[in-house]
This record gives C-alpha cells, sequence and structure tokens, in this order.
C-alpha cells in the first residue's frame, strides 16, 4: 500500500503544530517546529483568509498525517465509518486507533507509527499468535498483540523497550513481563488524546 515518503517536518510545519512523526527528535531541539513554527514554503509566513473549508481541510489532513495515511485510503475509512451506526466522527477515529501499526505505536514497541508500520511490513509483529504483514489491519477487543521472537532481539526494539515511556492508553493493557499487548476495550472517545476535532472532517466529507 503506498504511503507518504517525503520530508515529515514540513506536515507539522503545513499544521502549525507538533505532530509526533519522528520519534526521538520530536522531543529535541532539533524539531523545526521549535525554530520555524510557521508554514513551509515562499508565503509561509504570508497572511492567511481564515474560512470554513480551510479549517475543515486542515482539521482532515491532520488527522491523515497523524496516522500515515494518503486521501484514497482516509476517504475510505471515512465511508466505512460512515456506514456503521453511531457518531461518524468518533467511529472513524476509533477505527485509526484499532489499525495495528497505531496499536503497535501505542504500546511503546515503536518510537513513531512510521517505525511500527515497518515493523508490521517486516513481518515482526503477530496477533494472536499469527504474523500480520498489513498495517490497516483492524485489531478487535480480547486480541493480543507481541513482537516475533526476531524482532525482540533487535537492537531498535531493546532500545525502545529500555526508552519509551508514553502512558499506554487504558483501553490496552501491556504486559511488563512479555511485552504483550492485549486490546481490553474498544477505545473511547476521550481515550483517544489526538489533537483532531472529527466533526469537521464529517463536515467536509459530507459536502
Ligand atoms: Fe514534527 Fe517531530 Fe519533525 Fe518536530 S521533529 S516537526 S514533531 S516530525
Amino acid at each position: 500500500m503506498a504511503r507518504y515518503t517525503g520530508p515529515v517536518c514540513r506536515l507539522c510545519r503545513r499544521e502549525r503544530m507538533k505532530l509526533f512523526l519522528k520519534g526521538a527528535k520530536c522531543d529535541s531541539m532539533r524539531c523545526p517546529i521549535e525554530r520555524r513554527p510557521y508554514p513551509p514554503g515562499m508565503h509561509g509566513r504570508g497572511r492567511i483568509r481564515e474560512s470554513e473549508y480551510l479549517l475543515q481541510l486542515r482539521e482532515k489532513q491532520k488527522a491523515k498525517r497523524i496516522y500515515g495515511l494518503l486521501e484514497k485510503q482516509f476517504r475510505n475509512l471515512y465511508k466505512q465509518a460512515n456506514g456503521q451506526a453511531g457518531i461518524t466522527g468518533e467511529i472513524l477515529l476509533q477505527m485509526l486507533e484499532l489499525r495495528l501499526d497505531n496499536v503497535v505505536f501505542r504500546a511503546n514497541y515503536s518510537a513513531s507509527r512510521n517505525q511500527a508500520r515497518q515493523f508490521v511490513r517486516h513481518g515482526h509483529v503477530l496477533v494472536n499468535g499469527k504474523r500480520v504483514t498489513i498495517p490497516s489491519f483492524q485489531v478487535r477487543r480480547g486480541d493480543v498483540i507481541e513482537l516475533g521472537p526476531k524482532a525482540t532481539s533487535m537492537i531498535v526494539v531493546r532500545h525502545n523497550f529500555d526508552t519509551l515511556d508514553r502512558a499506554v492508553p487504558q483501553w490496552l493493557e501491556v504486559s511488563s513481563t512479555d511485552h504483550k499487548t492485549t486490546v481490553r476495550d474498544l477505545p473511547l472517545r476521550e481515550q483517544i488524546d489526538v489533537p483532531v476535532r472529527e466533526q469537521l472532517i464529517v463536515e467536509l466529507y459530507s459536502k
């Protein structure tokens, strides 16, 4: 599946906020947002005419960029969310959170969602004991996610286990002994800490 391969710090600058796409660099002074907190390009510091459409577009772009999806993948996910009973925006965020690459990131196996995606694509992630190589795979309540034996001996993974201390969301349970992660429940909106106003995304796609 296609993915964005361009410079990622530009994406944060475009959204004028840290999207935490690069792992350790994001928490350091090397983060470009610290030095250049304005959009990239020749007109980055120019005056922007605010509009309702622009607000909606920016929220959609932000969500896409945080979770590392391209437009077509994001729109397809929206269509699936829209076809389900409930609040479309919340279901959309829930489906984004339940992606396997996001769960690998949330469980502190990886420093970023990009790295999580790579672990999945390279066959290092097991769901209920079976290898799954699809980053968009939707985990379900009760699923157990773990890294394969080869991955747990990799230096980068050992480094992540030793250094990453992001708070694990309540809907996941990570064992401190064998690093297995269990999906305890489906994530509620208040348990999803992404700075996205999902209602604006729904309004944009509903036009
Ligand atoms: Fe965004 Fe991280 Fe780059 Fe900072 S270092 S601009 S937070 S991706």
